[in-house]
């Protein structure tokens, strides 16, 4: 049994064959997935989604990109949505230096308050930290998630992570792993303890090889257990009970 722990199933290159695509990722034993918000909307898409299918999760948050369209009423309808018994987390949240949809003092103000209601909601967290390694690890330090949480399809170095994982937190795998260039995530899951890694399509974003240049789909997320398996010589059945197991405790779901 193996968890796709972020997928945007909601998103709308899904509209026409949704219901496909979950059966084809339970059919290759992909049995459970967290469908991963990103706005106003999407939050209340996700909860639907998780509604209406009983192995699948949902999370609310605002990602970076849409920072600058949060006002008081975000927050409101967000907190309404989080008291669902399918929410397992608050996300995605974070820094996207990268891109720069919206302008960083608001990205890091938003990112704070989704800390601070997290905490006030009781749910760990999924972090969204492209390019901005150093201040997503300053906030965090100075605002710890009391339930924990995940940073989503890890890119940092193995020396951060190590840091991370001395917080608490979990690291999530996802195509780019099996990607050639894939020179610090192969390092970090080398390095990872057994009992701190999960994994993630990120879908319809970031295939992995050999579907590179493919819509992504849950189904596919094998191929990132296969890459764990083969970086750590152990089974991939071995690779897929650790991964579902952290992801169980890190949404706390046991
Ligand atoms: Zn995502």
């Amino acid at each position: 049994m193996i968890w796709d722990t972020h997928a945007h199933l909601d998103d709308k290159q899904f509209n026409s064959d949704r219901d496909k695509v979950i059966q084809r990722a339970r059919e290759v034993g992909v049995k459970t997935m967290v469908n991963i918000a990103h706005s106003e909307p999407s939050s209340g898409e996700a909860v639907n989604i998780a509604t209406k299918y009983p192995f699948i999760y949902a999370t609310v948050g605002i990602h970076p990109h849409n920072a600058q369209s949060c006002t008081e009423k975000t927050w409101e309808h967000l907190i309404r949505l989080a008291q669902n018994p399918k929410v397992v987390a608050w996300g995605e949240i974070g820094l996207d230096y990268y891109r720069d949809l919206s302008p960083r003092d608001i990205q890091r103000k938003v990112f704070i308050r989704q800390l601070e209601l997290a905490n006030d909601m009781g749910l760990p967290v999924v972090i969204h930290d492209r390019d901005a390694h150093g201040d997503i690890l300053q906030i965090v330090k100075k605002h710890p998630p009391q339930e924990g949480g995940v940073f989503h399809s890890y890119s940092g170095s193995w020396e951060m992570a190590r840091e991370l994982l001395a917080m608490g937190f979990y690291l999530s795998f996802s195509g780019p792993l099996t990607y050639k260039n894939a020179r610090h995530a192969v390092e970090v899951v080398t390095n990872i303890p057994e009992d701190r890694f999960v994994v993630e399509t990120d879908c319809p974003y970031l295939t992995p090889e050999p579907y590179r240049g493919k819509r992504n789909e849950p189904a596919y997320v094998r191929e990132v257990v296969k890459k764990i398996a083969e970086l750590k010589g152990i089974p991939f059945e071995k690779a897929a009970q650790f991964s579902s197991e952290n992801a169980q405790k890190l949404f706390r779901l046991k």
